[in-house]
């Protein structure tokens, strides 16, 4: 019991840590490729760090419990014989658990912006105005609460090698930080073409903080097709100031599915 409870609080630690290594890293980065994007939204940066922290205690635990499981109880389908399964597998299980993520996410994230739930937890998440680098894990407690059970769950469902594991984990940090972190990483052609017409990238995930509905899903949009929720790509020039009054008048209304 005790080596589980320092195993959450070592799994806090690392989430938080990571956080502030990749989130920093790409803050750094922003600085760089746009100087000044950030440079009005301080105060904002700072609610961002606060609740990204206390989300990263909120993951850590599950997964802390569920890593003290899997290494000593012989809990979950993690495993770490590669010949365990086909090789083919590797790709197709982190494919899995990409689909399965983005579901989840795309439904609890329309429950989110219904008015209660928005209220109640999702309007932390779109205080910022615009999102930075520091946002990805900007949530309220109770909606960091819906995305911290994921992998723990999904771990004891769909078979993964651990290394394909940390892959999921790789490509869920840096797609949260890189769609909040206010320009586009990849080259036009790729956004405007068959990538980012069925990938989430930041010019698609940047519009739903604009318009506060639409635009739910995390990395596909095939869910947003299908349910008629798809906006389209955002635009960027607004951005460049870091001014968000325009964001106010669609404010109210917009949290509305
Ligand atoms: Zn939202
Ligand atoms: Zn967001």
């Amino acid at each position: 019991m005790l080596a589980a409870l320092i195993s959450a609080f070592a799994m806090t630690l690392i989430v938080g840590l990571r956080y502030l290594a990749t989130s920093g890293f790409f803050a750094w980065l922003t600085q760089k490729v746009r100087p000044g994007l950030y440079a009005a939204l301080k105060p904002q940066i700072g609610r961002e760090i606060k609740w990204s922290l206390l989300s990263a205690a909120i993951y850590g635990v599950p997964a802390g419990i569920v890593t003290w499981g899997w290494d000593t109880q012989g809990w979950t389908l993690i495993y770490a014989d590669i010949a365990d399964y086909p090789v083919w597998y590797l790709p197709v299980s982190i494919f899995l658990y990409l689909l399965a993520h983005d579901a989840w996410f795309y439904w609890t994230h329309r429950l989110m912006h219904r008015p209660w739930w928005f209220k109640a937890a999702h309007a932390v998440h779109h205080e910022s105005r615009p999102p930075t680098a520091w946002a990805a894990m900007s949530f309220h407690p109770w909606e960091a609460l819906t995305g911290a059970v994921v992998i723990p769950v999904l771990v004891f469902c769909i078979p993964i090698h651990v290394g394909a594991l940390a892959v999921v984990l790789a490509i869920m940090t840096l797609m949260g930080i890189t769609n909040h972190m206010g320009w586009e990483m990849f080259p036009k052609f790729m956004v405007n073409g068959i990538l980012g017409n069925w990938l989430i990238t930041a010019t698609h995930h940047q519009k739903h903080h604009d318009a506060y509905r639409g635009n739910y899903g995390l990395y596909f949009r095939f869910w947003d097709k299908v349910c008629g929720t798809d906006l389209g790509l955002g635009h960027w020039k607004l951005h460049s100031t870091g001014d968000s009054s325009h964001h106010a008048s669609s404010g109210i209304d917009g949290q509305l599915t």
